[in-house]
């Protein structure tokens, strides 16, 4: 709870609000915000000290505020691992995904203005779209977590909105958006008037990978859609299969004029000469850095599978289909803060989080897991 005297002029719109994040808690298995859990590989960590070391004697002036060195990078793993070629003025960082997203809404939310994403989608967003005035609207998804694409787009006609903000795969769900419903968007988009602006004024469709990494080995990324499509932003992140969600470095893949906008509403030096050497680092050992991504994928294949042979009250668990590091599971639970204490006392975080009734998984070690199998059959079985 926070304590903030009635004197302070806070904004009116967020009195009674709260910081948003999950609970810091020190617990043996934190299986609770998705990261990866295999650390930095030593010859990594030497690699991140040994540039660091070496820019730390020019500390006393401010970083390169155009980043360049690391779009570059961004431009050489994107080509790598999606095929998709891009120029330096098409890649731009910030401090996580998070911040790519708030200098979205900076630049093409405001007030009069909408967003629209699907419900339930990643709980951030709403946040982005308060701090800066903007709408926010949800279209909702199909039971089973797929996009329903017509009810979307009939929405978007209807609303005009600035932004459509779509997550693939979707968190907390862990839904895969095939590229061609991305392509319906895009297009219905194109055809779209955003309401309140100036005529021929079209919506940013943002999609957000943060976990596009996971999915099957394959499939199309939106970055190889950049080219024809000038009002299409994807947002990625080094956070998540990566292994690198304490470095703090996001990045936007987009046309250059989307990139132009981005550069107006940016905080001068924003992303520190430290970060910017540590990412650097972190792309010099690419595959080290992502060496356990396909164990994940089968870690997480395998739970699916375990999780669906576990019951809850005589009914089998559900389990939604995931092209990521976590698991939505359950659909059945009437009482989820009871399991997720149960859990926790057994030393396992885990998330409340989606509709009611699930609760959400991020893939640990193989032994991490074992104790999250352990302690989900002890909990099922105290809190029936
Ligand atoms: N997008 C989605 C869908 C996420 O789940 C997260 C983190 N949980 C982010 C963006 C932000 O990640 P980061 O700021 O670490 O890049």
């Amino acid at each position: 709870m926070s304590a903030i005297p009635a004197s302070l002029p806070l904004r009116n719109d967020l009195i009674g609000e709260e910081p948003y994040g999950a609970p810091q808690l020190d617990v043996p298995v934190c299986l609770n915000v998705n990261e990866n859990p295999y650390p930095p590989e030593p010859a990594v960590c030497d690699a991140i000290a040994a540039r660091v070391r070496a820019i730390a004697p020019t500390l006393n002036r401010y970083p390169d505020r155009e980043h360049v060195a690391l779009r570059q990078a961004f431009a050489g793993y994107l080509e790598r691992e999606s095929g998709a070629r891009l120029e330096v003025g098409q890649l731009w960082g910030a401090n996580g995904s998070n911040e790519i997203m708030l200098q979205l809404f900076q630049a093409f939310g405001g007030p009069g203005r909408t967003a629209i994403g699907a419900d339930p989608t990643y709980s951030m967003y709403p946040e982005y779209a308060r701090d800066t005035f903007t709408g926010w609207q949800l279209a909702h998804r199909n039971a089973d977590f797929t996009l329903d694409v017509d009810r979307l787009i009939a929405r978007i006609e209807e609303t005009g909105p600035s932004m459509v903000l779509l997550t693939n795969p979707n968190n907390p769900t862990g839904t895969p958006l095939p590229q061609a419903d991305i392509e319906r968007v895009l297009a219905a988009c194109e055809q779209v008037q955003v309401a309140g602006a100036n005529p021929g004024v079209r919506p940013v469709v943002v999609i957000d990978e943060a976990y596009i990494e996971f999915r099957d080995p394959g499939t199309p990324s939106a970055v190889t859609l950049i080219g024809e499509h000038p009002n299409l932003a994807v947002s990625r992140t080094m956070s998540k299969a990566f292994a690198f969600a304490g470095a703090r470095v996001g990045y936007l893949a987009a046309d250059q004029g989307i990139i132009d906008c981005v550069r107006i509403v940016r905080m001068p030096y924003h992303l520190s000469a430290v970060t910017q050497a540590a990412a650097l680092a972190a792309f010099e050992h690419t595959d080290e850095q992502l060496a356990r991504v396909a164990h994940l994928r089968d870690t997480r294949d395998a739970t699916a599978a375990w999780l669906k042979t576990q019951t809850y009250k005589g009914t089998p668990l559900r389990v939604a289909d995931s092209q990521s590091n976590f698991l939505l599971f359950g659909g059945c639970f009437d009482h989820r803060d009871a399991i997720f204490d149960a859990m926790l006392e057994r030393g396992v975080l885990i998330r409340v989080v989606g509709p009611e009734g699930w609760l959400r998984v991020c893939m640990g070690t193989d032994a991490e897991m074992a104790r999250f199998r352990e302690a989900l059959v002890e909990s099922l079985r105290i809190v029936e």
